[in-house]
């Protein structure tokens, strides 16, 4: 089957997350080829490397769907290739396969930085690095993360959650402490994930914390009383584990230095500036913030910034030229759907579009929402791919008499040249079963390899 111009396409997706793997449904559903070049070993992103650990039914479900995916003829996997200037090879060079459309599906694997005294020193981390590290992504987890005892971790939203999760569930120190700029009613977690650490929380400090910000949140017509109890509506609920860890919370607070000891080796606290929340510039929009001139430590050994992530500009795409925060987008809407965003690239500096390169999910707008969210971007943005490939736009792709199993021969042929140990989906699913027979042997939920060469010497057995 293919589409309504009985075109068989041909298009090259990098990256194996949510967003990549239910895009190239669609496209294969129309009958098209999608060859999928991936990062990692094993596909799935961070629904594999994300989810908190113990969503064992969540990543079932995933992993069933992505696996059914994978299993069609006309999806092509090869793990293990990275796309980028410090990749396997450059996002020029795929294109130059002969591919009919590139889209880029790689998520958001920058890193966000505030740019305050002390964030890159020893013993400050970023959220991401951690969660890929407590879910077996290598290289991350062969890395050694040293958490102290006392943990501050900036951030307020699920991702921050998460790593409470496992400081308190796993780690099981002594302290922790949220940080965050606005108030408690800001917060961007849910209630089941902060139903998961509530058995940890500090109800006096937090009664306390509430009392000496009461003042900006009454002005602003917040309900102090009605918030306090949202917060704490769980705080009855046990731990999934036994844990003396005390969670606190510390809001109206924007971090400035991470302190160091005078070794400048050992973190040995947070300053933050004490803020205020302003009321919102339109109805319904976020309070905004603004600095009181005073400051405060809270003492700590370690600091966790979960404030998001950014996109990775060493895959080589254009950014757009403002902030230089996301890459750049074909600016105006398309008639056919002029309310969606528009996923195609854009050059800023000739003013055109990269005609033919596409960017879905996290990719397209870092850390924004959750699988279903990534899904939903990526089958938008295919249905503007299609357009392109199928004439629709001012510009389709050019003609070409290259068979997939022409592109796949170059394809392979340069990574081969290059001594790139590419992974295909047949070899990842020997991979799987190999860890689900080694959970079984040593009676745990889940096993995963923490090392690249693990998996690859099992496939050279
Ligand atoms: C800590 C955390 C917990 C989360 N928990 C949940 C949850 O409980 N439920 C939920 O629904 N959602 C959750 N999410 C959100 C969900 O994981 C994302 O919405 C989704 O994974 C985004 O999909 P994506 O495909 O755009 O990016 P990603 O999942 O990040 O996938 C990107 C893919 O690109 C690959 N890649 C990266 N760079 C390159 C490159 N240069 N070349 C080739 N390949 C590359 C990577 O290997 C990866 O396979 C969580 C997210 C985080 C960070």
């Amino acid at each position: 089957m293919s589409d309504d111009t009985g075109k068989q396409f041909k298009i090259a997706m990098v990256g194996a997350g949510p967003a990549s793997l239910y895009g190239a449904a669609k496209l294969a559903k129309e009958g098209h080829h999608v060859t999928i070049l991936n990062r990692d070993i094993k596909h799935g992103g961070l629904a594999e490397y994300g989810i908190y650990l113990n969503k064992y039914k969540m990543k079932g479900g995933l992993r069933k769907m992505f696996s059914r995916i994978l299993s069609n003829d006309l999806i092509h996997y090869y793990g293990n290739v990275t796309v980028g200037s410090e990749g396997s090879m450059t996002l020029e060079e795929l294109q130059g396969m002969g591919f009919d459309a590139t889209i880029v599906a790689v998520g958001a694997q920058g890193t966000k930085w505030l740019g305050i005294p002390g964030e890159r020193a020893p013993g400050v981390y970023h959220a991401k690095d951690l969660v890929y590290h407590y879910n077996s992504l290598p290289p991350f987890s062969e890395q050694d993360f040293a958490i102290g005892k006392k943990v501050v971790v900036v951030g307020l939203g699920n991702v921050a959650l998460d790593i409470v999760h496992w400081l308190v569930c796993e780690k099981k120190v002594e302290d922790v402490t949220l940080v965050a700029r606005r108030g408690p009613k800001e917060r961007a977690c849910t209630p089941k994930e902060l139903k998961l650490v509530s058995g940890a929380m500090d109800k006096d400090a937090l009664r306390a914390e509430f009392d000496r910000i009461k003042e900006n949140l009454e002005s602003l017509g917040q309900d102090v009383d009605a918030e306090y109890d949202s917060l704490i509506k769980y705080s009855d609920v046990e731990l999934e584990t036994e844990s003396h860890t005390r969670l606190n919370m510390r809001f109206l607070c924007s971090p400035a230095r991470v302190e160091l000891d005078e070794a400048q080796e050992h973190v040995v606290g947070l300053t933050c500036d004490k803020t205020l929340m302003t009321p919102p510039r339109e109805e319904g929009g976020r309070p905004g913030v603004k600095m009181t001139g005073e400051q405060e430590t809270i003492e700590c050994d370690t600091v966790v910034f979960a404030i998001g992530d950014s996109i990775e500009p060493s895959i080589g795409l254009p950014l757009e030229p403002k902030w230089k925060s996301t890459f750049a987008t074909v600016p105006e809407a398309l008639e056919q759907f002029p309310d969606a965003p528009r996923y195609m690239v854009y050059d800023p500096e000739k003013e055109e579009p990269l005609w033919g390169t596409f960017v879905v999910g996290w990719a397209r707008k870092a850390s924004d929402g959750l699988v279903g969210k990534a899904r939903a971007d990526a089958e938008t943005g295919v249905k503007e791919v299609l357009l392109y490939l199928n004439g629709e736009l001012e510009q389709g792709p050019a003609e070409s008499d290259l068979s997939m199993d022409d592109i796949t021969e170059r394809l392979e042929g340069l990574l081969q040249e290059r001594g790139v140990t590419f992974v295909t989906y047949d070899s990842v699913k020997v991979i799987e079963q190999k860890e689900l027979s080694l959970a079984k042997e040593k009676g745990v939920d889940e096993y995963k390899f923490a090392s690249n060469q693990e998996m690859l010497s099992l496939l050279l057995k």
